[in-house]
């Protein structure tokens, strides 16, 4: 059997282009999509990602607004800015590039972001709004890792399913997003006994911890899908994931690579959230 890989470059490319032609459509009724960007300070990552987001709206025709403030804003000054943005009627949705810096409490600024605006799905609305069922955004990387599975023709439905990492951005969206794809979950953290017997029973691995290739071929199944949300360097600087792939690969039925896995998914979810608010804002 050969193992498949999964391909996030040429599905998030397949997902812009989409994209392209759904927002021309909005374009033609007049409609103007319009996402801000609000970086404060001058981390170089954060840069890079915020780079990285305007070039993709860009290409989809989405209009992108930077709100670039200095590293020593106050919280108050973050938090106005965004209330403005709440109000500015043509601004359909507001992403505020995290880690801000240590002075102001990322919290407090996401729950300053209108849900109805909240295209980072990060607003404790939009969370709640996806535990429950209710139309609402998704996070991107969650998001992201549904459409791989799709697109990829891997079903969920009955399917064991298993994510290694509990964090409120991937571990416990994904698990409710395979949950409501009727996928069986079981979400694993640093205190769950036996993780490798555990992962081993999965269908489907997802593994979001941050910790180079700590995922080898004996937590694997024979055929399982296995997702590498990991983003790490090795010990020769090299991007890679929280999975060993090439062991990984000999047991796997269908893996995601690092980097061209999940990574490139984050942004096209993101242009997809914000085509969605458009559509939303205009039909209210
Ligand atoms: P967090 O650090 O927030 O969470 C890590 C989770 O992994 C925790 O739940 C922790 O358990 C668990 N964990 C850590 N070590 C182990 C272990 N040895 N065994 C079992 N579980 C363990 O990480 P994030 O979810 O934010 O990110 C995870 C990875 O995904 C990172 O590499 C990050 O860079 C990447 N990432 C990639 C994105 C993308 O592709 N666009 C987006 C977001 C993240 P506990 O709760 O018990 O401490």
């Amino acid at each position: 059997m050969s193992t498949k890989i999964i391909n996030g470059k040429e599905i998030s490319a397949q997902i812009k282009d989409e994209l392209v032609v759904k927002v021309a459509a909005l374009k033609e009724q007049g409609i103007e999509p319009t996402l801000a960007v609000v970086l404060v300070g001058e981390d170089p990552a954060s840069q890079v990602y915020v780079r990285h987001k305007k070039k993709a709206c860009e290409y989809v025709g989405i209009n992108s607004e930077s709100y670039e403030l200095e590293a020593s804003a106050t919280e108050e000054e973050v938090l106005d800015l965004v209330k403005k943005l709440n109000q500015d009627k043509h601004v359909n949705g507001i992403l505020v590039q995290l880690p801000l810096p240590s002075h102001i409490d990322d919290d407090k600024v996401i729950l300053a972001i209108d849900p109805k605006k909240d295209v980072d799905g990060f607003h404790p609305i939009s969370v709640g709004n996806l535990s429950i069922g209710h139309k609402g955004f998704v996070s991107c990387t969650p998001a992201g890792i549904i459409e791989l599975l799709k697109r990829s023709d891997i079903e969920i439905e009955g399917k064991e399913c298993v994510i290694v990492g509990r964090s409120n951005i991937v571990g416990k969206p994904v698990g409710m997003l395979l949950t409501k794809e009727n996928g069986t979950v079981t979400i694993t953290h640093s205190r769950t006994k036996d993780l490798k017997g555990v992962c081993k029973r999965a269908d489907i691995l997802v593994v979001a911890i941050g910790r180079t290739k700590f995922v080898n071929s004996e937590f694997v199944k024979e055929g399982a899908t296995v997702i590498d949300v990991g983003i790490n360097r090795d010990e020769n600087g090299k991007l890679c994931g929280d999975v060993d792939y090439d062991d990984c690969f000999e047991v796997a039925g269908a893996i995601t690579p690092v980097p061209g896995g999940v990574g490139p998914m984050t942004i096209a979810m993101l242009m997809n959230n914000c085509y969605e608010a458009a559509v939303m804002h205009a039909n209210n």
